[in-house]
């Protein structure tokens, strides 16, 4: 398929990547030039890779990102047909999604919101896995790309219902992480082995994806980004924001936010969400590591 590919980041890069390997047309675009993806035609601006596009698929920051590379000044708009099909992969706010779904839909383009789940890795081994909203039809054109990018797909229903869904499944990884990180400091503190309570926590009804992705970064204390912490902030927002709009009390998530907001005025936003660790050991006054490391 003919895809324009905008936003070459952590993750677009790595997905534009497998898109070309599996056999399609990609033209890629990235705000800030020199990221470029072997195999794929760079474009100057959004509404030149779009020119004669049959998909437009999206993976950059937040929800202004979106809109600026949608309807910005060189975005996609004009360059958008009838039959078109715009993919997002960003996590962005679901009314939002609505808002800008309405705009192309009088075109008679179609909007599908197409979050992930899965991080670096599963972006660089086309293994990640998609949750999207949207219509069936839409659907099952991507299917192609899909399989290219990721390993299964999650259809939860009519457009906007994927960030919804994406907002509730980082909620459960900022959180999941919180307590994995505070558990791992007072254990630390306590002077519990780490390298012996890893397996226990992966043995016991504790265990968890999360778990099995941090730890090996943890026991390198390699906080390089995965998934950035200013990301995970955004993330963190958006399901707060939603939360409010819906009337949804979110005590836990609202603590593990503050977290968040000292570590980022401490400057670890571009460090990896893993990192929020390293400000609960300084609260602490210890560091958490592996007693042979520790020798
Ligand atoms: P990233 O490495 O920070 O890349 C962000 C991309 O967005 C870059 O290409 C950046 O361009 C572009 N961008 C930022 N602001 C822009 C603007 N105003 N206009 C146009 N382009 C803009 O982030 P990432 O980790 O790839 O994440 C991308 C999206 O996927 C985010 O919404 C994130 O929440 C989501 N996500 C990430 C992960 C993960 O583990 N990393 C997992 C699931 C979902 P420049 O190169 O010019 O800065």
């Amino acid at each position: 398929m003919r895809v324009a590919f905008l936003g070459l980041g952590i993750m677009g890069r790595s997905m534009a990547t497998n898109l070309v390997n599996a056999g399609h047309e990609v033209a890629v675009w990235n705000r800030s030039a020199g990221k470029d993806v072997d195999g794929a035609r760079t474009s100057a601006y959004p509404g030149d890779a779009v020119a004669g596009a049959e998909v437009v698929w999206m993976c950059v920051s937040d929800t202004k990102a979106v809109e600026q590379v949608l309807f910005g000044q060189g975005g996609a708009d004009p360059a958008l047909n009838e039959g078109m099909i715009i993919a997002d992969s960003s996590t962005i706010s679901p009314s939002a999604t609505l808002r800008f779904a309405a705009r192309v839909k009088a075109r008679g383009v179609s909007y599908v919101d197409a979050p992930m789940t899965g991080s670096k890795i599963a972006a660089e081994a086309g293994n990640l896995i998609f949750m999207v909203g949207g219509d069936e039809a839409a659907l099952a054109r991507l299917q192609p790309l899909f399989q290219a990018m990721g390993k299964q797909v999650f259809h939860m229903g009519e457009t906007g219902k994927g960030q919804a869904t994406k907002l509730a499944m980082n909620l459960q990884i900022a959180l999941i992480y919180e307590g994995f990180a505070e558990a791992l400091t007072l254990a630390a503190k306590l002077g519990v082995d780490i390298e012996k309570m890893l397996p226990l926590i992966q043995a016991s009804m504790v265990r968890s994806g999360v778990v099995d992705y941090k730890a090996p970064f943890i026991l390198k204390r390699d906080f390089s980004p995965n998934f950035p912490l200013r990301l995970m902030l955004k993330d963190i927002r958006l399901a707060l924001e939603a939360a409010k709009e819906s009337r949804v009390r979110l005590p836990g998530l609202e603590a593990v936010e503050e977290v968040y907001d000292v570590a980022a005025e401490e400057g670890q936003q571009d460090l990896d969400y893993a990192a929020t660790l390293t400000l609960l050991e300084k609260w602490a006054g210890v560091e958490v590591k592996a007693k042979a490391a520790s020798k």
